[in-house]
């Protein structure tokens, strides 16, 4: 791995994160997870006697109804890996109760997705064990099953008399392509239907078009709230029939894996809804009165950590949402900044993945943007490095490397940090199509929440001007955003960052 080869100074001995869970926060965390489930307890007995609102769902196939043949529902999850406070889980459980029958979810174990390594799916596996357990308490059947679901899955749902497949939503080229192979696939008469559990706002009710920006989709989004921001009924423990006492060979799924295993895991993530829960309580309690005014500075720790959560739905948004909101009359301008990043930008972020199919590539961007970004095409760089040099954190600029090495360690760049990251990308490289081509791979590859629509956007923003406006024009750049050094020390302190993480600072040879 490439953080192992670096020879750069040791970190200052410090303590990287507040949020390493301790035992208090454990305490804490097992006393909101209980006050979660008295909440969702009071909203509904169950989702039959809750108004589920039927625009969280798409139905995919031709099938409409349950076939009175039906043995089971079929919960097909791949992106909200959570049991609780899951519109997809509760809508299969909906299906279930009203047919009278069993309910299942599935997880198929891909041997591998884009970039990621072991060190996602140790957290990912960690992560449905709980789901597995929490399932079981439940009397739904939890099905490990391994490989591509487009594949495995129908003859599960043939074996299984299966009646109808809910999957989850997820705008990203492969799992949209999942749900329109499985879809072909299905026995005739089983409906496949597609919930959005992962935004506030289903994607589809957001908008109906590409958003140019954050000012374009806000007012859409905000005016939606009301009706989609509400309390959760709870999963309830299944009525019709009775789990396997099966054991899950979790350690053999991981062995079919075919991912790089030699990206550590990290340590400072607590996998699963537990987890997450925790850092919630974390974030609430000891960083979120920083965050309206401390967000944008590295080496103060006023951010979530929620991104990993969300990205692998371990916890929901809406959740999350729903328990910061609680706390606004004490800190304002921080619950809304909150709400504007996890719901306006997030929920941006797939509007681009959903109706550009262009959005992993420059000419997903706007015209104003390929223009520029062509007409400095030729433009001489001062530095160019290799994805090599650059993986390694090997430039001359410590505070890059420093974020680099974050990334390699921690799996997670600071937000302010990883815009300065990608646009240096842009300038140390031969083109922007290689720039957005190494930042996506290197965000993909060590990123714990990377292989998601915020991060193709988060990159096409840095790099291709997407959700942004054009600037001063400049060498290589053109009207894209700059961001400089100075500007970043300006901003906060470059030397305590650089201390914390301790990139160097590597002379220049000239390679290209
Ligand atoms: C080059 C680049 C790459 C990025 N890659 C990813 C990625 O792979 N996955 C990812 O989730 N985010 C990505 N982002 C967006 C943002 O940096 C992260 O969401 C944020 O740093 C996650 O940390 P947090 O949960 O502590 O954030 P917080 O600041 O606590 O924000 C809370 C939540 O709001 C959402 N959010 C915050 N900022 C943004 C944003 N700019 N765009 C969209 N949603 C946002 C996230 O869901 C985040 O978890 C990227 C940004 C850039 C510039």
């Amino acid at each position: 791995m490439a953080s192992k080869s670096d020879k750069s100074p040791p970190a200052k001995k410090q303590k990287l994160l507040d949020d390493v869970p301790s035992k208090s926060d454990t305490k804490s965390g097992s006393s909101l997870i209980k006050e979660l489930k008295e909440k969702r307890n009071k909203t509904a007995a169950s989702i039959l006697q809750f108004k589920f609102n039927k625009n969280r769902v798409r139905i995919l196939s031709e099938a409409k109804d349950v076939p009175d043949r039906a043995e089971g529902i079929v919960y097909w999850m791949f992106r909200d890996e959570r049991v609780q406070d899951n519109w997809a889980l509760l809508f299969a459980q909906k299906l279930a109760l009203k047919n009278k029958i069993p309910l299942h979810v599935c997880f198929c174990l891909k041997p591998r997705f884009m970039e990621a390594t072991i060190r996602h799916y140790k957290f990912l596996l960690k992560g449905l064990e709980e789901v597995a357990e929490d399932c079981k308490k439940l009397n739904i059947q939890f099905n490990f099953l391994i490989g591509d679901g487009e594949r495995v899955l129908p003859g599960f749902v043939e074996k299984n008399s299966i009646g109808a497949v809910v999957v989850d939503f997820m705008p990203l080229k492969g799992p949209m392509s999942w749900a329109e192979q499985l879809k072909k696939t299905l026995p005739k008469d089983v409906p496949l239907c597609q919930v959005d559990a992962h935004n506030i706002v289903p994607c589809w009710i957001a908008s109906d078009k590409q958003e140019y920006g954050a000012r374009t989709i806000r007012n859409k989004i905000n005016n939606k709230l009301k009706e989609y921001l509400t309390e959760f009924p709870p999963v309830i423990k299944h009525t019709y029939g009775t789990v396997k006492d099966e054991v899950i060979d979790w350690e053999g799924g991981e062995k079919t894996l075919e991912v790089d295993r030699s990206v550590e895991p990290v340590k400072w993530l607590t996998p699963g809804y537990s987890g997450a829960i925790q850092m919630l309580d974390s974030f609430i309690n000891k960083r979120l009165k920083k965050f309206a005014t401390k967000r944008n500075d590295p080496v103060v720790d006023a951010l979530s950590n929620l991104s990993p959560y969300f990205h692998f739905g371990q916890i929901s948004v809406q959740r999350a949402i729903l328990t910061v909101r609680e706390h606004r009359s004490k800190c304002p301008e921080s619950v809304d900044a909150f709400c504007e990043e996890a719901i306006i930008r997030r929920e941006l972020a797939d509007n681009f993945c959903f109706y550009n199919k262009n959005y992993d590539n420059i000419n997903g961007s706007f015209d104003w943007a390929k223009k520029t970004l062509n007409d400095h095409r030729k433009d001489k760089r001062e530095y160019i490095y290799t994805k090599e040099e650059l993986e390694n954190a090997k430039t001359h600029d410590d505070l890059w490397n420093s974020a680099e090495l974050q990334l390699l360690k921690e799996g997670k760049i600071h937000g302010f940090l990883r815009m300065y990251w990608a646009k240096k990308i842009l300038e140390w490289t031969t083109s922007p199509e290689e720039a957005l081509e190494i930042s996506i791979y290197l965000n993909d590859k060590y990123s714990m929440d990377g292989r998601d629509p915020n991060g193709f956007v988060g990159c096409m923003w840095s790099i291709c001007g997407i959700h942004d406006q054009g600037w001063a024009e400049r060498n290589v750049f053109g009207k894209i955003r700059y961001m400089n050094y100075a500007g970043c020390k300006r901003k906060f302190d470059v030397a305590a960052f650089v201390a914390r993480y301790g990139g160097k600072s590597y002379p220049y040879k000239k390679s290209k």
